[in-house]
């Protein structure tokens, strides 16, 4: 065997495995196609982030007045949103790119696919093919944009968030087919940008995963911003005229609407990548949905694993992290060491994980949501605290929302927290660890929260219960 471990897909899932794999004594081979970091670094994740406080600081000068400053003119300049962008980018890459150094895992560019229970086929971008063998070979080729089976998705202006990502100048106009996370996350970005969005959903809600209590709260304030949703919408064709781009859709009553834009975002899921790999030829069952994999991540192949997007699931850069190290402590621990504890976990079921949309304002949840725990049939008691109540958030001038919490009845056992305000993609861990620790709201009660702080409004909430 040349190697111990062959990773194919360099993103958090394959990455994260590469490492802690290496780190346990493992000789590992990890196989790119693009560049180390995946999806989430290059794609995702991190440019989203970097687009996000571009426009959390065009809104703070939008209302510059309210803190006592007049500002005469402002504008922003793409080129820039773009170069700070990839400088981030870029140090992030090096930071993977100098881990991997350190830790000994060995990085070929190309294509790799499994032949078989232990070799891998590698092609490089000039077409030089080798085969590597291997006892493991973990599979983390991630995810792509799904297409709408539409005509006009192949016109120019018809974008995936890949190429929203690169635009160089601000639309005027863009429709955002699918009121999902990346939806809402650019119909945000822009908006603060400075263009007129709408966004067009097919089911009755946006962001049909979380708590429909805290969507049906976020909806007017979305529309207090200037972003247009319209749900029930069944989007039929997109053509281009001599200036625009006309959306055609059925509304909710089934007659014919239009919307007209420069620009139109398809945002309405991802797929697994298992393009290419030929995954029949080996016998690996998969789906639409993905690589089928038992509560180890072990494909239908012996000695053939799969992490990340491409086992379908919650496609989260955290999910995929969390996998691929749980995976490669289970391959490479020795018994009873002290990382090995994940070896012995009984389901690589993931059974807490936070979710954060970077919306404005933005929302993050944790465990079950209202309508889960009623059709368990829990009994279930209900806390909230408001931000407008919270003088930190006062103080911030971000005082929209509020911190939900939903515990059992018997005993008040945290269940699920949902949190739509600022910073609730930093908020939620607190209630992440009570869920994940089985806390119960009296445990939380009696520990001190620091004044004035955002994590107040979760403190009243469960004082509350
Ligand atoms: P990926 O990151 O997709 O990495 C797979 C890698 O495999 C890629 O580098 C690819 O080039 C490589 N590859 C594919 N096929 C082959 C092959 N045959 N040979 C060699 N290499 C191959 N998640 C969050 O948790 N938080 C966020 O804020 C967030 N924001 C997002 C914003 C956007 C716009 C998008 C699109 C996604 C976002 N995600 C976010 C999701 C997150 O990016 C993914 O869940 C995460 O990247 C999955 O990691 P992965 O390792 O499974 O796959
Ligand atoms: P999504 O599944 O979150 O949302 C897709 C939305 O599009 C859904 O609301 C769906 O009902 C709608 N839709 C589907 N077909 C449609 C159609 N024909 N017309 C109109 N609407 C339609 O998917 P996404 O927003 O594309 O994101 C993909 C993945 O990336 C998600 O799994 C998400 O978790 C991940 N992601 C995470 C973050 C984050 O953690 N902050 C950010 C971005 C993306």
């Amino acid at each position: 065997m040349d190697k111990d471990l062959i990773v194919i897909g360099g993103g958090p899932g394959g990455y994260v495995a590469a490492i802690r794999a290496a780190q346990l004594g493992a000789k590992v081979l990890l196989i790119e196609q693009q560049a180390l970091g995946g999806t989430c670094l290059h794609q995702g994740c991190i440019p989203t982030k970097a687009f996000y406080k571009n426009a959390e600081v065009m809104n703070t000068l939008k209302k510059a007045d309210e803190f006592g400053i007049q500002l005469k003119e402002y504008s922003l300049d793409m080129k820039i949103v773009q170069s700070r962008k990839q400088e981030i980018i870029q140090r992030l890459h090096k930071g993977i790119v100098q881990l991997m150094k350190i830790h000994g895992v060995l990085v070929k560019n190309g294509q790799g696919r499994p032949l078989d229970s232990s070799t891998v086929e590698v092609t490089n971008s000039s077409g030089h093919q080798e085969k590597i063998s291997a006892k493991y070979i973990l599979i983390a080729t991630g995810s792509k944009a799904s297409n709408i089976p539409i005509s006009g998705t192949n016109l120019p202006g018809v974008l995936t968030s890949t190429e929203v990502l690169e635009l160089e100048e601000i639309p005027q106009r863009m429709i955002i087919i699918g009121g999902g996370v990346i939806g809402l996350e650019f119909a945000g970005i822009f908006q603060s940008f400075g263009t007129q969005v709408t966004v067009l959903e097919l089911l009755p809600r946006i962001l049909p995963l979380m708590d429909e209590e805290l969507v049906k709260r976020m909806n007017p304030l979305l529309k207090k911003r200037g972003i247009k949703i319209e749900t029930g919408v069944r989007v039929q064709e997109i053509n281009q005229t001599s200036d625009s781009l006309i959306v055609l859709a059925k509304d909710k009553k089934d007659s014919p609407v239009e919307y007209d834009a420069d620009l139109v975002l398809i945002a309405t899921g991802r797929s697994p990548n298992t393009e290419g790999l030929r995954l029949d030829e080996v016998g690996i069952k998969y789906d639409r949905t993905g690589i089928e994999v038992d509560s180890r991540f072990a494909t239908s192949v012996p000695g053939i694993y799969a992490v990340g997007d491409v086992i379908g699931g919650q496609m989260l850069a955290h999910v995929a992290s969390y996998q691929g190290r749980v995976l490669a402590e289970s391959l490479f621990s020795s018994p009873g060491s002290s990382s090995a504890v994940f070896s012995t976990a009984s389901s690589a079921v993931i059974p807490v994980v936070p979710s954060c949309v970077f919306s404005f304002p933005e929302v993050a949840s944790v465990g079950l949501t209202e309508e889960e725990i009623k059709e368990q049939g829990i009994p279930y008691l209900v806390s909230k605290s408001m931000f407008g109540a919270n003088g930190k958030a006062l103080t911030m001038g971000e005082n929209e929302g509020l911190v939900k919490i939903l515990a059992k009845k018997e005993d008040k056992q945290i269940l699920g927290v949902h949190i739509l305000g600022p910073h609730a993609s930093d908020l939620i861990h607190e209630a992440a660890l009570a869920i994940h620790q089985n806390l119960t709201a009296k445990d939380i009660a009696h520990m001190i929260h620091a004044h004035p702080t955002l994590a107040e409004t979760f403190h009243e909430a469960i004082l509350g219960l």
